[in-house]
């Protein structure tokens, strides 16, 4: 017998499909609902993320938090805020916590506890998920040549297992990062098949991959408070500080992943890329010389090491000593102007040889997609495609590290959900 129409079927059952179908069964529950994905058992990324403890959302969320065109961005968050955020997962069972960081997370400190309570709601409200089932492709329809009950379905998307029927199609495809999860961009190639732009598309959130010849081994573990810049073909293009961690292959920590989707975006388009690090957060090179200068007054017969260890970690100062030429034991008021300078330098504007970004499987998330300007930010409904709805990471719209990514993803399903049951409602009602 053949499947009945699905009056929506959505693509991807990460945090946006989940959200979406959710949003729309209870707003409209008589409609069919159809969760498709590729992988076999659902939500790898939720449980991976956060460390395992899945950080929610923010305290604050604001547009200032993404990358995406502004308004849309900010219309889309306005319509499901934070509070409503938390109190939606109280609904669902979850009770969040909200940590020094401004981070939520789950009270069980579990990233289990989301998932399980996204399955269990979908499943109370009948939608019908369907796992191993891969999409190949979605195809308009031609309604003019159907016949029969298939009269209503506008879409045909067509998957592993054979062929479903839709009235709605959403997709929910996710991004490129961590593809053993199941988001490995396909989604934007269904997205191109029916007439949609997709920008480039870079790892954002990653960690970076410094010359093997720099310092950053024997920091391995260290993190401390830096101000990263990344300039672009000679214009800074960003300026952002916080803790940055040295590991055994380069940088990464909170600074350094927010800061990675500008390197990884320039160097996309071949233009030369160059990140900075300002081991004193906030000082000029002038001001390091006049701190230097008064501190060699005071104490010269202390280390060079020793006095650099008053403003960084100790491990580091002894790498910038090493790595500006200088004897790090050497008392601090005997060191030549030239050495001094270099020294300062090097602490206030350290070039990092990064040579890559760390890759798809270690990315968080992804920096471009399905322009926003190609949806609309009421409903999430295609511009160019009546019925077809767009959510989660495949659209071009990236936050920063801190639980935003996937206040984006609850935010644009719960729209979208409720969007197309409202459609539905006024197609189906007799
Ligand atoms: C290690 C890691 C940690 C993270 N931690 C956090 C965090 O703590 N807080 C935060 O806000 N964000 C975090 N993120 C980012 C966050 O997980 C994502 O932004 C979010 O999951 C995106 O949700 P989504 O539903 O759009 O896509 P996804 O969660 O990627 O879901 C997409 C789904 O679509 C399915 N799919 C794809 N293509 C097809 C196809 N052709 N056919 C059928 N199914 C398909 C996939 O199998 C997948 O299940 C983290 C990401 C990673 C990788």
């Amino acid at each position: 017998m053949a499947e009945p129409v699905a009056d929506l079927c959505v693509i991807g059952a990460g945090a946006a499909g989940l959200a979406a179908v959710i949003f729309a069964a209870e707003h409209n529950p008589a409609i069919r609902v159809e969760l498709l994905d590729g992988a076999k058992t659902i939500g790898a990324k939720i449980l991976v993320s956060g460390g395992g403890r899945c950080n929610v959302t923010h305290d604050v969320v604001t547009p200032e938090d993404f990358f995406g065109t502004r308004h849309l961005v900010r219309n889309v968050l306005a319509a499901f805020s934070v509070r409503e955020t938390v109190e939606w997962f109280a609904s669902l069972g979850v009770e969040l916590k909200s940590e020094e960081t401004g981070k939520l997370f789950p009270v069980t400190d579990k990233a289990r506890t989301v998932l399980t309570a996204l399955q269990t709601r979908a499943r109370d409200l009948r939608v019908v998920l369907r796992t191993g089932h891969r999409v190949l492709a979605v195809t308009r329809l031609d309604t003019s040549n159907v016949t029969g009950t298939d009269q209503s379905a506008r879409f045909v998307i067509r998957h592993r297992e054979g062929e479903t029927l839709a009235r709605r199609v959403m997709l929910a495809t996710g991004g490129r990062s961590l593809p053993r999860t199941g988001s490995d961009g396909a989604g934007y190639g269904l997205a191109r098949a029916l007439g949609h732009r997709v920008t480039p598309t870079v790892p954002a959130l990653v960690a970076l991959v410094l010359d093997e010849r720099c310092f950053h081994k024997g920091l391995s573990g260290l993190s401390h408070e830096v101000e990263v810049e990344t300039v672009v073909e000679g214009r800074s293009v960003d300026r952002r500080t916080g803790s940055l961690l040295w590991t055994h292959f380069g940088i990464s920590g909170p600074v350094v992943m927010d800061a990675s989707r500008f390197w990884c975006l320039a160097r996309e388009r071949d233009a030369r890329a160059e990140v900075y690090g300002n081991f004193l957060p906030g000082k000029t090179v002038d001001q390091a010389r006049e701190w230097f200068l008064g501190r060699a007054a005071d104490t010269p017969r202390r280390s060079l090491v020793k006095l650099v260890a008053e403003v960084v970690p100790e491990r580091c100062a002894e790498a910038i000593c090493v790595y500006a030429g200088a004897d790090s034991q050497q008392a601090c008021g005997q060191v030549p102007r030239s050495l001094r300078d270099r020294l300062l330098a090097a602490l206030t504007r350290f070039l990092f040889p990064v040579v890559r970004d760390r890759g798809w499987n270690f990315a968080e998330v992804t920096a471009g997609g399905v322009p926003l300007e190609e949806i609309n930010f009421r409903t999430m409904e295609s511009k160019l495609v009546p019925g077809l709805y767009l959510v989660g990471e495949v659209l071009d719209c990236d936050g920063r590290i801190g639980g935003f990514n996937f206040q984006w993803a609850w935010a644009t399903g719960r729209v979208a959900g409720r969007a197309v049951a409202a459609s539905l409602a006024k197609e189906l009602s007799p």
